[in-house]
């Protein structure tokens, strides 16, 4: 008697999506074909992808050429399920991730000169191309970091765009062991900020408004904690003999403004919560002390593999709420009030 081959099922076809069909409106969640790399683009199988504030961008057209439909997402974790022509640098499952810096064209003046953060055509993950709110997503192959095995899928996500800025900004600042920084903020960013803040080996200020974070603060590596509401954080930074940097993570002008004069001789303002009204200093608070305001923004690939790299070597993590994919209106819901603790995550 003829046995009867069964044919191993084919993997489906279709995945599901959470996108935006035109902007202002709510994520819809729909079928797609799973789609084919071409050449120079892996395929990941995404496993997580973090709710950064930067999805408004998506989410409400707030950013021009963006086509409709287009699905948000730049914090992206997943494994490498298939890759296109010319793709020998990564391999079938692989884990890696896919940041905000979504890939760069490798022959502007900024990438020969190896300034791939800014590079004249860099594409962004969920913006330029559809991003991580999906079951299977494409990527450039120069847009992808590797994720080392003990971190979880949903806590490297955030990583990738909240952690590697904040990592970023504060390595830049030429402060050196034992140097007071202070962070600014303690929320999506902040909150990542005091943990790196703490074990590149500074004495950390957590600056918060109100004194329910204080506990909090300590507890992630800061040494002392200011009460923006109840004390000038300013000069209570002078007591403490000025800061050698402190990272504006919190988007809000007037509060970055009055921090300028918390700054020590030589000292740095490093931007990173993103508002468009102006900074107010003047020309003396910058002369005297040899004051700078410089700002930051995540960083490339290579980056994000020294911030998950040291988040694996010190124990930093993200604090996180998850919601799976269906409810990605939720999530962005959740993340738009400001109350999430402090990152929220889809998971596929
Ligand atoms: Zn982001
Ligand atoms: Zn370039």
């Amino acid at each position: 008697m003829a046995t009867l081959r069964v044919a191993p099922k084919p993997t489906p076809a279709t995945m599901k999506v959470a996108q935006i069909s035109k902007p202002g409106t709510a994520f819809q969640i729909v079928e797609r074909e799973i789609p084919e790399p071409r050449a120079g683009e892996v395929r990941i199988k995404v496993l997580a992808c973090g709710v950064c504030h930067s999805d408004v961008l998506t989410k409400e057209g707030l950013m021009p050429g963006i086509e409709y439909p287009r699905i948000p997402g730049h914090e992206v974790v997943g494994v490498v399920d298939e890759v296109g022509a010319g793709v020998s640098t990564w391999e079938k499952g692989q884990r890696v991730g896919v940041g905000w810096h979504g890939g760069h064209d490798n022959t502007c003046r900024e990438c020969r000169r190896g300034d791939f953060r800014h590079c004249k055509n860099q594409k962004i993950a969920g913006i330029s191309y559809d991003g991580g709110y999906q079951q299977y997503m494409l990527a450039p192959m120069e847009a992808l970091a590797a994720i080392p095995k003990t971190l979880s899928d949903a806590e490297a996500a955030p990583l990738l765009c909240a952690g590697v800025t904040t990592y970023g900004a504060i390595r830049s600042s030429g402060a050196l062991p034992g140097d007071l920084v202070a962070v600014q903020g303690i929320g999506g960013l902040g909150h990542l900020g005091v943990q790196f803040a703490s074990k590149f080996g500074y004495k950390v200020a957590a600056i918060g408004r109100g004194s329910e974070n204080a506990a909090l603060a300590k507890k992630l590596g800061a040494s002392i904690y200011i009460d923006s509401e109840a004390a000038n954080a300013a000069a209570e930074l002078q007591r403490l003999g000025g800061a050698k940097a402190i990272v504006a993570t919190a988007p809000s002008s007037k509060a970055m403004s009055a921090l300028i004069d918390g700054l020590g001789p030589n000292g740095k303002l490093i931007v990173i919560g993103a508002t468009s009204d102006p900074i107010e200093v003047t020309p003396i608070q910058l002369i005297f002390g040899s004051h700078e305001i410089h700002g930051w923004a995540a960083g490339p690939p290579s980056e994000s593999e020294d911030t998950l790299n040291f988040a694996e070597l010190t124990g930093v993590r993200p604090m996180i709420e998850t919601y799976p994919l269906e409810k990605a209106e939720e999530a962005y819901a959740r993340m738009m009030s400001g109350k999430a603790q402090f990152r929220v995550v889809l998971t596929m």
